[in-house]
């Protein structure tokens, strides 16, 4: 896990998956696999593998050690809903994050059908939670937005949508049940151009529809340079958090052992799920 993420809308990363496949437009310059792929074959170095997709269960119990509350981005490296996670590390991850309740957790994905399928079933322990947050990437049209669609049809409590890389105008948007828009454009060599037009839209759907409106970066080459004042000012409203207090030392390692153990039964030789994916 990072403490410090350099991610505006985040506090703390926590990888239990790493690596994962492209599927739209919007993984065309994907972050996660420029600094993956840096350290392919470089031994003993998380990223050894490059951006093949891994599972880490040892990561999984990381937020029991943590004792002040985060706002954590879960798989800021990856994408918890791609195929080859077995549905049962899924449910692990999420029995993490319902249980280690004094973090608020950020759960963002492309794969937006399998999400609203799992919470409707599997997952349905996770999705009336308010500390854990469902969100999926909508980046165009074609792609993004039928997402929001599945997103909503899924049985959560807080459900936003990460408007980045932000590739054309949207148009209307219906933002009904959704309790978060983040927006941004796109960064690093090669980025695409996110126009002022499409921002301001997004901005006044969202104030039409009492939805908070983070407004991430404007991107660009030189990202630093071009900064996040929309109309000189920044934006960077959340939906409300809870809080909740932190359990004692003691019963913190007793809840990562308790959630821990579904682990074992997950990876008992009858059961045939392979960890090593
Ligand atoms: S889904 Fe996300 S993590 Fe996966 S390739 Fe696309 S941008 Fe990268």
């Amino acid at each position: 896990m990072s403490l410090n993420s350099q991610i505006e809308w985040t506090d703390a990363t926590w990888n239990p998956v790493r690596g994962c496949t492209k599927i739209s437009p919007g993984c065309k310059h994907c972050y996660a696999e420029t600094f993956a792929e840096r350290f392919r074959g470089v031994k003993g170095h998380p990223y050894e593998q490059g951006f093949d997709l891994r599972l880490v269960p040892e990561k999984l119990a990381e937020p029991f050690s943590w004792r002040a509350p985060k706002l954590v981005f879960v798989n800021s490296m990856s994408d918890l809903f791609q195929d080859g996670v077995p549905d049962g590390y899924v449910e692990i991850v999420s029995r993490v994050m319902a249980t280690a309740n004094w973090h608020t957790y950020q759960v963002l994905t492309k794969r937006s059908e399998r999400l609203r399928d799992m919470l409707q079933t599997k997952l349905q322990f996770a999705s009336d939670r308010e500390n854990i947050w469902w969100g999926v990437s909508v980046e165009d049209r074609k792609y993004g937005l039928p997402r929001v669609d599945h997103l909503r049809r899924a049985p959560a409590r807080i459900r936003f949508l990460s408007i980045e890389p932000l590739l054309e105008d949207l148009g209307e948007i219906d933002l009904t049940g959704i309790s978060w828009v983040i927006v941004g454009g796109e960064s690093g060599p090669g980025a695409r151009p996110m126009e002022r037009d499409w921002v301001v839209s997004i901005r006044r759907q969202c104030r039409e529809q009492r939805v908070p409106f983070f407004f991430k970066q404007w991107g660009g080459v030189r990202k630093a340079r071009n900064g996040r004042l929309l109309d000189n000012r920044t934006y960077d409203e959340y939906p409300s958090r809870m809080v909740t207090p932190v359990p004692e030392k003691s019963e913190c390692a007793a809840f990562a052992e308790e959630v821990l153990r579904g682990l074992e039964s997950l990876t008992h030789p009858d059961r045939l799920v392979s960890l090593s994916a």
